[in-house]
């Protein structure tokens, strides 16, 4: 296999701090910063990391990239929560909710989440293709080489297959990125449909034909105040993990309903959103795996107060930093962006920011092992930043 080699990178961040100390209590030099790096990979795996002037004799012989002390390497950045695949715009509904009207008003018309929902199920598999495609490609150019996907606009049996069919053709697309597809039927209550029979048809019919056709590797539930229950969201997640699926919920964003501590107790590999979260469920994620997904851009959409994340990570929480992109409360793909409201509105530490979009958010993804850190046997997965430190991503505002 032909191998690389960059060199005279100002620096190579390999997140080693971090890792060994699984994402909790980080300081900034958990970052663990090689300056004048070199990192020497094949296209599948890391071989070596370190100092340019270390460099092994047989990786001399490589033709090297040299970066001029003037570009960084990091990992390949990794949004752990992303509703990519939907249909139709919802541009005029946020014009009219930044004059005034109330979301309740629109989605009393038939607006907000039905207004995609309606235009996701009339689009052809096709069409959402060419959609999302074009998204993921954004995410990639801000630096995101791993993408979670989540299925939650077709609300039906045949929308949501539908919905993940075109996540796994995006895996074909672009085999340069990393896509993990989560199902989230239990994302509303459709229209027009009884919460029990559609949960019914989720754990029946759904999940089953995912299971058979490897069409999701996580289910995720929409625990909040009317809409899943708690007791809903445990059955479906439990149907899902006897069917071997992986678990998150979208918790405690809107009211509290202690989801936070579901999410632990079912082991679940991310709680997501937490804006109203309890100390009970701070504490229950302190001694869980469980990763507290904060989505910092749709605080900021909604105009909501942020995530408690000082509390959250002075009391040992694992945090991934995410963009929650989707069409009616963050509009977002630039995951730097969502690192520089972490640093101005969640008080989070550089290392802290850091472990948010690499090894935190593939913990979340269960990718940790692989992803997230530039290690030898890790993947080859990793940006040559156009700046000298990483901090540069988040300083630019939205660049
Ligand atoms: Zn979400």
């Amino acid at each position: 296999m032909a191998i690389s080699v960059f060199s005279h990178a100002s620096f190579v961040y390999t997140g080693e701090g971090i890792v060994n100390k699984e994402g909790r209590m980080l300081v900034p030099d958990d970052v663990s910063a090689i300056a004048d790096g070199a990192i020497v990979c094949d296209s599948d795996k890391i071989l070596w990391v370190g100092k340019t002037s270390e460099l092994p004799a047989k990786y001399k012989k490589v033709k090297a990239m040299k970066l001029k002390g003037k570009r960084a390497i990091m990992p390949g950045l990794i949004d752990s929560h992303t509703h990519l695949v939907f249909a139709g715009s919802r541009a005029h509904e946020f014009a009219r909710r930044c004059a005034g009207t109330t979301y309740q008003e629109i989605a009393n018309e038939g607006g907000g989440i039905l207004t995609t929902v309606k235009a996701t199920r009339e689009a052809s598999i096709e069409q959402l293709f060419e959609l999302a495609i074009k998204r993921a490609l954004i995410a990639y150019r801000h630096g995101v080489r791993t993408i979670e996907c989540k299925s939650g606009y077709g609300l039906d049996h045949e929308s949501e297959i539908k919905c993940l069919k075109v996540i796994e053709h995006l895996k074909k697309a672009i085999p340069q990125m990393t896509f993990v597809s989560t199902y989230l039927g239990a994302h509303a209550i459709p229209p027009n449909v009884k919460k029990a029979k559609y949960i019914d048809e989720m754990i029946h019919q759904t999940l089953p034909e995912i299971k058979k056709k490897n069409l999701a590797e996580f289910c995720d539930v929409f625990v909040d105040e009317g809409y899943y229950s708690h007791q809903d969201g445990e059955r479906i997640l439990r149907a899902a993990k006897k069917l071997g699926l992986k678990t998150k919920i979208h918790a405690d964003e809107m009211g509290n309903t202690e989801s936070a501590h579901l999410a632990a107790k079912l082991e679940a590999h991310s709680a997501d959103h937490l804006l109203k979260i309890s100390n009970k469920g701070i504490a229950a994620l302190a001694k869980a795996d469980t990763v507290a997904g904060l989505l910092p851009g749709t605080a900021f959409y909604l105009k909501e107060a942020y995530a408690p994340a000082r509390k959250m990570l002075d009391a040992g929480v694992r945090v991934a930093i995410a963009t929650d992109f989707n069409p009616g409360s963050c509009y977002s793909l630039n995951l730097p962006l969502m690192m520089n409201l972490s640093a101005l509105h969640m008080q989070m530490n550089s290392a802290e920011i850091f472990a948010g979009v690499t090894y935190s958010a593939a913990a979340s993804l269960g990718r940790e092992a692989t992803k997230g850190a530039l290690l030898p046997g890790f993947d080859s997965d990793f940006v040559v930043l156009p700046y000298d430190r990483f901090e540069e991503m988040y300083y630019r505002m939205g660049w």
